[in-house]
């Protein structure tokens, strides 16, 4: 008997009746499960029964991208967030309340800062910055109230590398965690976990999904935090969308081969500036006259990430120029981690809102242009270059 269309369309679809698995993972939109008891359903709430009944708590996208995360970062557990900010955020509401006090890196992500130094204090939690690479101004930092040390392991846009253990270690010795921003880095140049940091994240919307197509965040952490978290994550509403998270799946899947590529090609490009002499200076953690290279080799090994900075001596005007001739192959993109290559400018973008003595002070200038390196053939890239840069000569 055929069936009314008004009695078909609500009904749940029946699972596809197969005797062969997609080799391919599935989307899941699915906001609410069926339970089949009320036993059932009261242990999947109370967190006794593994599985799934509303998507805010959890869902099938989510678990895996996040499962395979906790793996690579060797955390015991792992939560996407729907962008890089709210898995800094998931940090602060779950970990901290008021009087705590936290120490953060100056030269942290432009947002991330205006969250610890901006919005925290509003809930009075207390915030310090401080040069995280001075290890003398990071320990006078440390108050008895002192909760959570937060640093990046690559900064932007100096490539200033953080000392992770010795920072966990002066964290740990002041009873604080230690939370590491890794966007920079990715898991396959830097596991902050090995060296000490309690709590790792992620803004996957950057190199781990490389796409420049979807937004989210990661937070990576172990089991004595994990009730506190999930609990937080849930109740201030930081759930990741299944789509975003699939795509950020097939994007992980090829991580390790993007990177390879690109840091490859980026050492390249570092080596080729640095020998030129109408580049003011080269900022890549991998070239030995790189200011914290000896940090960076103990961490990273022989891979030093995509991210390539340089001044031109012409100031601004330079800077337009080159950028200009190079947009063709190059886009002037303020972000990082695509399969192209892009530019940009920290004065203009980034770090505008800063004066132009405190740029001065770590050397961001006028003729500073930031290259996050792609995954291109290594001549298209050098060649690209060299051509902007005779353009601008
Ligand atoms: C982009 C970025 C963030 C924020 O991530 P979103 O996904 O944009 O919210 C945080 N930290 C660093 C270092 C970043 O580059």
């Amino acid at each position: 008997m055929s069936r009314r269309i008004d009695d078909i369309c609500p009904r749940p679809d029946a699972p596809l009746d197969t005797v062969t698995r997609p080799l391919a993972t599935p989307i899941y939109p699915a906001t609410v499960y069926q339970c089949d008891s009320t036993e059932q359903a009261f242990g999947l709430l109370a967190g006794t029964v593994d599985g799934f009944v509303y998507s805010r708590d959890g869902h099938p996208n989510a678990n895996l991208l996040a499962g395979r995360c906790a793996e690579l970062h060797g955390t015991d557990r792992a939560l996407v967030t729907g962008s890089g900010m709210s898995a800094l955020s998931l940090a602060l509401v779950s970990l901290l309340e008021q009087g705590d006090h936290v120490v953060v890196s100056s030269q942290l992500y432009g947002k991330s800062l205006a969250l610890w130094t901006g919005e925290a204090p509003r809930f009075g939690i207390r915030a310090t910055a401080v040069e995280i690479c001075d290890l003398a101004a990071v320990e006078a930092a440390i108050q008895p109230d002192t909760k959570l040390v937060l640093a990046e392991t690559i900064a932007n846009p100096m490539l200033r590398v953080a000392d992770i253990s010795s920072l966990a270690e002066l964290a740990h010795a002041g009873n604080a965690k230690l939370l590491i921003d890794n966007t920079f880095a990715s898991p396959a140049v830097c596991r902050p976990a090995e060296f000490g940091a309690d709590l790792v994240m992620e803004s996957v919307t950057k190199i781990m999904n490389g796409h420049s197509d979807v937004m989210l965040g990661l937070l990576c952490f172990g089991q004595d935090n994990a009730e506190r978290i999930k609990a937080a994550h849930s109740v201030w509403g930081l759930f990741p969308s299944p789509i975003d998270c699939w795509l950020a799946a097939r994007g992980l899947s090829t991580l390790a081969v993007r990177v390879e590529r690109a840091a490859a090609n980026a050492r390249a490009v570092a080596e080729g500036l640095a020998a030129r002499d109408d580049i003011e200076a080269v900022y890549y953690p991998g070239l030995s006259g790189h200011v914290d290279h000896a940090v960076a080799a103990r961490q990273f090994g022989e891979v030093f990430g995509n991210i390539v900075t340089f001044t031109l001596p012409g100031g601004t005007e330079a800077a337009d120029r080159f950028i200009h001739a190079a947009a063709d192959s190059i886009p002037f993109c303020p972000s990082l981690g695509e399969l192209s290559t892009t530019q940009t400018h920290p004065a203009s973008t980034s770090h505008r809102l800063m004066t132009e003595s405190d740029r001065e002070a770590i050397e961001i200038r006028g003729g500073t242009i930031r290259l996050s390196v792609g995954i291109e053939s290594q001549e298209h890239i050098v060649s690209a270059l060299q051509n902007a840069l005779s353009a601008t000569a």
